[in-house]
This record gives structure tokens, sequence and C-alpha cells, in this order.
């Protein structure tokens, strides 16, 4: 049992004022394997503090100085990768492969700030005027439960490099993962109160931090119901607000694309880290010619997958992060039925042979019409939705027949031909051929799938203000 009873504020981990603790529970044994304790309002308040008090000096430290920071916590997240992994696989479920890669693209976030940050001038001339990039302020960075580790040290990492203080308020499901980060982030010994680690439930420590007068800047990762409700909330001190939100990607299989390739890469589209991925390729367009094809390839892919212990590194689909997410995905399951969508593989229940953990069973369904529940909103698990097209145009409208707007994927034989349709999708990032990652690219969502771009120069952006300085001297 792991008791975790601290949070970490102004360099050091500290009692929390809040009393309220939470289980963590392995989900894929069901087994309680720890308890966390998590903040309030009040922590929330004396963290935001430090940072406030932090931001004079660490707001002037030179672009060196803070590539040397970045270099620092790369390496004390590095050191951590194991346990990072293993601490994902228990509170979280993996599976194995998507685990390790989260421990180290965790630290490789610093590298990429750092890589970031040398080549951009954070002073330059423009027209008669120097225009140079402040900071923007103390910076509210509020992470969710999947991706968690990630997600934490990508917005650190982008925060640090443009000189903002930070209060990080990840997600209460995450205690474990955000104990190791923390106890890594505190070993490259940063300033005292450049960043604080304030865990806690989403309205009382994400409200406290929305509302705060003394934060500039909300970087936020989750759901579009919270995305949403942090706008308001941050709306009264006019902060910087920067929303990466949920998706409904769609993988687009072009008439010429070949099959035995496209097929699998869309079924990991689809199911990559259990489906509960926000880029999840969860909706899978078909020229209708060739969809018997492509149900016939579907069926052989998911009957191939392994469904069971995250441990295994053989296990392509672990459990789902909670009893909460099962039921959120059975639901969506018995709503594609009711609707009249064509179950091809799957379905309700528990898959053979588990009869402990939060596991459910990848499903597909085909005849699935863009106005369906299973194709407009988020399932977050392992749920693909077959929908078919006639020609080109109608694929691309049906694409972007979508609230969302995050991540599109694009297969064709022909490359010029799978740009030209990603010329014309409404989506942040669109892959092509492959599922390909740049941490230099930016990344965020058209329409609701957020406001603003991670990543790269627009990520650093994000954390900077732009001041023009006019007159003799410039
Ligand atoms: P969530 O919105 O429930 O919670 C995210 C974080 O917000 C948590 O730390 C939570 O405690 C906090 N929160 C909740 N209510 C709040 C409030 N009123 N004010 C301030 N903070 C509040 O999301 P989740 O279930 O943890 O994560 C899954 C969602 O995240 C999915 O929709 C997924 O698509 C999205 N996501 C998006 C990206 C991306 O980069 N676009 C990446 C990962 C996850």
């Amino acid at each position: 049992m792991r008791e975790i009873q601290q949070l970490y504020i102004d360099g050091a981990f500290v009692e929390p004022h809040g009393t309220e603790t939470v289980e963590m529970i392995n989900p894929a044994t069901e087994e309680v394997i720890g308890r966390a304790r998590l903040g309030d309002a009040e922590d929330t308040r004396r963290a935001i503090a430090a940072a406030k008090r932090a931001f004079p000096v660490f707001s002037r430290t030179g672009k060196e100085e803070r590539l040397g920071m970045l270099r620092r916590l790369q390496e004390a997240v590095l050191a951590r990768a194991d346990d990072l992994r293993e601490a994902t696989l228990a509170e979280y479920g993996g599976p194995y492969a998507r685990a390790s890669w989260t421990a180290r693209y965790a630290a490789s976030a610093f590298q990429d700030a750092a890589e970031t940050l040398a080549g951009y001038a954070l002073s330059r001339s423009v027209g008669a005027s120097t225009v140079v990039m402040d900071p923007v302020g103390v910076a509210a960075l509020i992470t969710p439960w999947n991706s968690s580790a990630g997600s934490l040290c990508s917005k650190l990492a982008m925060a640090v490099a443009a000189g903002c203080t930070c209060v990080i308020k990840p997600s209460e499901m995450s205690a474990l993962q955000t104990q190791i980060v923390t106890e890594a982030l505190h070993a490259a010994g940063l300033p005292e109160g450049v960043f604080n680690v304030v865990a806690g439930r989403g309205e009382e420590v994400g409200g406290a931090l929305s509302e705060s007068p003394d934060v500039a800047k909300i970087s936020f990762t989750g759901s579009t119901a919270t995305g949403k409700a942090i706008l308001r909330a941050a709306a009264g001190t006019l902060k910087r607000v920067s929303l990466a939100l949920g998706g409904k990607s769609p993988t687009i299989l072009l008439e010429d694309a070949d099959l035995a390739e496209a097929v699998p890469f869309s079924l990991q589209a689809a199911f990559q880290n259990n489906g509960q991925a926000c880029i999840a390729g969860s909706r899978l367009l078909v020229p209708r010619a060739r969809l018997a094809e492509v149900l016939a390839r579907v069926r052989e892919g998911v009957a191939a997958m392994k469904v069971g212990d995250p441990r295994d590194p053989a296990t392509t689909l672990g459990p789902l992060a909670s009893a909460a997410q099962v039921a959120r995905v059975q639901r969506y399951i018995r709503l594609g039925l009711e609707e009249g969508a064509t179950l091809v593989t799957g379905g309700e229940g528990r898959p053979e042979g588990l009869t402990r953990g939060y596991f459910v069973r990848p499903t597909v369904f085909a005849d699935v019409r863009s106005e369906m529940a299973i194709a407009r909103e988020e399932v977050f698990g392992p749920v693909l939705a077959i929908l078919t097209y006639e020609g080109e145009e109608e694929a691309i409208q049906l694409a972007n027949d979508s609230d969302f707007g995050l991540q599109a994927y694009v297969f064709s034989a022909s490359v010029p031909r799978a740009r030209a349709v990603a010329m014309r999708l409404q989506a942040g990032r669109v892959l092509v051929n492959g599922l390909h990652h740049d941490p230099l690219a930016p990344f965020g969502g058209f329409k609701q799938s957020g406001i603003g771009r991670e990543f790269g120069v627009l990520g650093l952006e994000s954390f900077l203000e732009p001041k023009a300085i006019l007159g003799p001297g410039a």
C-alpha cells in the first residue's frame, strides 16, 4: 500500500490543509494499492502565493540558465522512467508499450522545450520597434488522468522555457505517477516556488486556479465540458487560456489505400491507449465498394488483439482506467445498438476469461450514420465506428462533420492525393499513411477540440506575452 500524504509547495513536500483522501485502485485487479491525500482551496492559495513570490526573479533568468534547468529536469525524470512506467501500469493499466513510451516521452518533453527555446528569439526588431517576449506570469497547468505524466511534463517544460512559475493541478486519479514525477522534478533542484503541485478535486483546486487574480495563464488538457467551465471561470480575470480538449478523430481510407497496411494502422489509431486517447481514430471512413474487404480485415485484426494483463508486453489492450470508464463505454455500446448500428465484433460484457479488472471488449460497429452518438461523441474507450462514403467529396464532408477537430488520419496509395485531402480537413493534425509523432509540430484542436496549440514554437509562445518598445534605442 502506498500512502501519499503530501503536496509540493514552495520547494518542499508539505502536509496538506485538505483532509480528503482518495483510493488508488489497480484497474487490472481492482485491488486498492494506495491512498492519496488531496489538497483544497487553501492549499491552492498557498501554492499560488509561492509561485507569485518566485516569479519576479525566475522571469528574469536568461536563456542559458533556463536551458540548464531543462536539461536537469530531463535527466531527473529520465532517471525515474522505470518507476514511472511501473506506476502507470499499476494505477492506470498500461498497456506496457504505451506506459514505457509515456515515461520516456515525459522526460523528452524537456529536451523538446529546450530545443525550441534555443532556436527562439526572445527579442527582435519589428519595424522601428524592439519586440520582447515576456513570460506571461504565474501559470496553472491542469492535466487529465490519461497520459498524465506526459501532459504534466510537457506543460511544465514550456512554462519553464518561457520563464513562468507554475501551479500544477494533476488529475486526482494520477496520484502515483504524480508523486514520482514530483520527486524527480524536486531532485532537479529548481528555485523554490518555480513549480508547485496541488492534487485535488477539479472544481475546488481547478476552480480556485481558474478564478485567482494572481494566475495569468491556464494551460488545460482534459474534456471539452471542463474546458468550457474553465473558460467561463477565467473570464472574470481575462486569463490567457489554452485548452487541449477531446476529439472524435476520423481515419479516411481512400479508394486506392493499401488495406493490408492501412487497416492495422487504423485499428492501432482507434485502440491506442485502450481507446482512452484524445487522438483515438474512433471513426473509420471507408469507400462503400471496399467495405466487405475492410470488415474482413477488421475482424481479423481485432481477433488477433490480446486483451489482458497490461504488464505483459504482448498485451495490446489493457483495462480501462476506472469503473466509471467501464460504465461510460458500456453505455455507448448499448447506444450504438439502440441507434441501429451493426455490431461487427465485441459488444457489451467482459472479454472471455477475464473475471476481474476494468476490461471491456474491443468493439467495432458498421452501418454507423454521422448523427449517431457513437459517431458524434467521444466514447474514450475501445469502440470504433465505421461509416461508408461514395467519393472523396463525401469522405471529406463526413470527416469534417464533427464538433471536434483534433486529429485526422488519411491513407492512400498516392501521397499527393492523401496530402490534398489533408489540406481540406478541419483538424489540428493530419497523419498521412501511418502513425507519426513530431514533438515540435504544433498540437491542438480546431472547433471544440480546443483553443491554442502546444509543442514547438506555438507552445512556447502560449506562455509568452509580446511587448513592443518604441522610440530611441530600438
Ligand atoms: P476532465 O476534464 O474530467 O479532467 C481534467 C482535469 O481537469 C483534471 O485534473 C480535473 O480534476 C480538472 N477539472 C475538473 N473540473 C474542473 C473545473 N471545473 N475547473 C478546473 N479543473 C477541473 O478530463 P479527464 O477525464 O481527466 O481526461 C479525459 C479527457 O481529456 C478526454 O476528453 C480527452 O480527450 C481529453 N484529453 C485531451 C488531450 C489533448 O491534448 N487534446 C490529451 C489528453 C486528454
